[in-house]
């Protein structure tokens, strides 16, 4: 009998090392919250905003993108805080696209960048166990944001937004996991080395609509601030994996994999408690705490 195969990805396996119970939630009872937090919200509208101009869409149709799928969000758990942030979410992701342009994709087509990958789905790769470099029934899923060719080499090119980017930020690169998870599984894929990895980074401005001040003008001003402080606001960072962080990073995945299979098996998932207000509250706190009707505030998933 074959055996039953068991599906990962990096966000799981985050999830999972972050809390075990977190992950229950999210993954197997698969629930979310109704009220999705605003920064997720504008990291994943920047993120296909920018898938969309590598794709050739206009700047105005992706400006207009924007808008249409924030006025669409379901604001009904929103107060009057949420309804004023993702105001100004519309406002400076309008601005930031423009910029991001500018500052990256103008250049990229200057330098003839090929595009090897953009957005590419690679589902169930299976995992090899490091020890012996058997496959097993790990399989592992991911998009990776672009695979691009320079002079002849790969480079894998990643983009997010932050709030703060400070040396912390940047020296973590050096051991994030999503970034060896891509680099080997796309190292396997086309059986040659990735040069290195460019990683893109909008850093959220602080600024906010002043008081009487309009749309426009509020857009006017986040257009001279990307314009005069592009380099603190539109980062690049590159870098490479040396072959013993990579070595590393494949048995550190094994290790969590295993440890996942084995909590699904025993249908346990321990709460980490020190991690429920890490990064603002967690989003199943209420749920965790059994508030009375807390249910009400989570859905299922659409699959
Ligand atoms: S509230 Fe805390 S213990 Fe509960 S799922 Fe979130 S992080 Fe885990």
């Amino acid at each position: 009998m074959t055996e039953k195969t068991v599906k990962i990805s990096h966000s799981k396996l985050s999830d999972f090392n972050k809390c075990k119970r977190f992950y229950k939630y999210r993954y197997l009872d698969e629930l979310i919250p109704k009220k999705t937090k605003s920064a997720l919200q504008f990291g994943s509208i920047f993120h296909e905003a920018v898938e969309a101009l590598y794709k050739g869409f206009s700047i105005e149709t992706i400006q207009e993108k924007i808008k249409q799928t924030i006025e669409s969000i379901d604001k009904s758990f929103f107060d009057q805080k949420d309804c004023d942030d993702l105001e100004w979410c519309a406002v400076v992701l309008k601005s930031a696209i423009q910029a991001w342009k500018k500052r990256f994709y103008d250049e990229d087509k200057k330098q003839n960048i090929e595009i090897v990958e953009l957005e590419q789905k690679h589902s169930k790769i299976p995992v090899k166990n490091p020890l012996n470099g058997r496959r097993s029934k790990f399989r592992f899923s991911f998009i990776s944001d672009m695979l691009v060719r320079i002079n002849g080499n790969l480079w894998l090119v990643e983009y997010k937004t932050a709030s703060q980017v400070g040396n912390s930020y940047i020296n973590r690169l050096d051991i994030d996991s999503q970034i060896s998870a891509y680099l080997v599984f796309l190292e396997e894929k086309y059986k040659e080395s990735i040069e290195g990895v460019i990683y893109r980074i909008l850093k959220k401005p602080s600024i906010r609509i002043r008081k009487n001040e309009t749309k426009n003008a509020f857009y006017e001003r986040l257009n001279a601030l990307f314009g005069n402080e592009t380099d603190n606001y539109l980062i690049e960072y590159r870098f490479s994996r040396t072959n013993e962080e990579l070595r590393d990073f494949k048995l550190d995945l094994w290790e969590q994999a295993n440890y996942l299979d084995q909590c699904e098996k025993k249908k346990m998932f321990p709460r980490n408690t020190s991690s429920c207000m890490q990064f603002g509250t967690c989003s199943y706190f209420y749920l965790c705490t059994k508030k009375i009707n807390s249910e009400l505030f989570y859905e299922k998933m659409k699959s």
